[in-house]
């Protein structure tokens, strides 16, 4: 059996370990130190964001952003529908209830028109929304321009979910610095990781100083454990922000990388017919963290997503669907959604190819052979 391909795994730069070591010589084993520090220091400047909270991960940094709005029981947040669950699941950590909204067929992220029609629509049934979450699904930037005026209009603050897109700009702007906080994560699959860890961003300080209180445990200032708040333990370890400091230096080869992978499936692919390629608007450049498209089973002779998932695994080639529209899943059953078909049928057709930074020319040999035989 050939050795196993993966969708998206790790890929070190070597200088990881470096900096893991000077936190063991210099004894800072501990969720705060020098490279939680240099970390976000780093982060911040990359992204442009100003400020950066470095966390346990992308999910705790969704759940700090949503406490910070004052999201509590009962109220109402607008979620991008089309994303993985880690998105979501804060809102209901708070006692509140998401409001999915459907993607356009562009970007496959938020579709402005759906959102704004649904934030009247909150409204005019008795709530209105306290934050708007959005995704740049696979890295694929979200129509920001369209958002953010409907923010803006609304006075409704968006938290940019960017856990997939670190790297990727629109219009020069990189994603996570668009929204009034952005998020990161660094797990294991994403473009660049730290085992487990993410980040939250903001141009403003203040909240980058609460995120930073809150996720040590809320503790006043006084000799003795004192304390005015709920707090948590979202802390990003200093052994952890060693990888990521190893990793963040070679951020721009990574996006480079993927995009290469991207570019190297449409070499092959770009052409044959009932394949759509998930493709950069004007303005954007994708960090293309997984190469998706859709197959169109009319337009390729039967040939389905389901049958080239099950050929590649076949031979040991790891492929996926695309994320299960949240509102199509079990758990969120009784959330409101407002849908408009797509993130239903891209899930139904879409598939997701091994898109690591690390593929091998023979790995990818491999990969381009197989989807030949199918896609003849
Ligand atoms: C990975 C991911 C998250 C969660 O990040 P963790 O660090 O795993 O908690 C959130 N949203 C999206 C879109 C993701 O892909």
């Amino acid at each position: 059996m050939n050795s196993k391909i993966w969708l998206s795994s790790p890929h070190m730069s070597g200088n990881e370990l470096k900096y893991v070591n000077e936190a063991f010589d210099t004894n800072w084993v501990a969720p705060l130190g020098p490279n939680v520090n240099q970390f976000e220091k780093e982060l911040a400047s990359y992204v442009g964001s100003g400020h950066c909270a470095a966390l346990s991960s992308g999910t705790s940094a969704i759940h700090l952003a949503l406490i910070m709005l004052g999201v509590g029981v009962g109220d109402e947040v607008i979620c991008q529908s089309f994303t993985f669950s880690a998105t979501a699941n804060p809102i209901v950590y708070q006692g509140a209830t998401p409001i999915f909204i459907d993607s356009e067929s562009s970007t496959w992220n938020m579709d402005p028109e759906l959102l704004e029609f649904a934030i009247k629509d909150r409204i005019v049934k008795g709530k209105k929304p306290k934050a708007i979450l959005l995704v740049h699904l696979y890295g694929m930037p979200a129509l920001m321009n369209e958002i953010s005026a409907i923010s803006n209009k609304y006075e409704i603050p968006i938290i940019e979910d960017a856990a997939e897109a670190l790297g990727s700009t629109y219009n020069g702007k990189y994603c996570g610095s668009f929204g009034l906080m952005g998020v990161l994560s660094f797990n294991g699959n994403k473009i660049i990781t730290t085992s487990g860890g993410g980040a939250l961003l903001s141009q403003d300080s203040e909240l980058i100083k609460r995120a930073r209180f809150l996720s040590t445990q809320a503790r006043d200032s006084a000799p003795h454990y004192q304390h005015s708040n709920i707090g948590y333990n979202y802390r990003m370890s200093n052994v952890v922000a060693g990888i990521g400091r190893g990793q963040l230096e070679v951020i721009e080869d990574r996006v480079e990388k993927r995009r290469a992978i991207n570019q190297f499936y449409r070499s092959f692919l770009g052409k044959k017919e009932g394949i759509l390629f998930h493709t950069e608007q004007e303005g954007m450049c994708s960090n293309y963290w997984l190469t998706s498209v859709l197959i169109d089973p009319s337009k390729t002779k039967g040939i389905s997503r389901d049958s080239v998932r099950l050929s590649l695994e076949a031979e040991n080639i790891e492929s996926r669907p695309l994320w299960k529209p949240m509102h199509l899943q079990p758990v969120f059953s009784g959330a409101p959604a407002y849908s408009n078909g797509f993130s239903e049928h891209a899930f139904n057709i879409g598939l997701c190819l091994p898109s690591g930074s690390n593929l091998s020319e023979e790995e990818k040999c491999r990969i381009k052979e197989k989807l030949l035989t199918i896609f003849v």
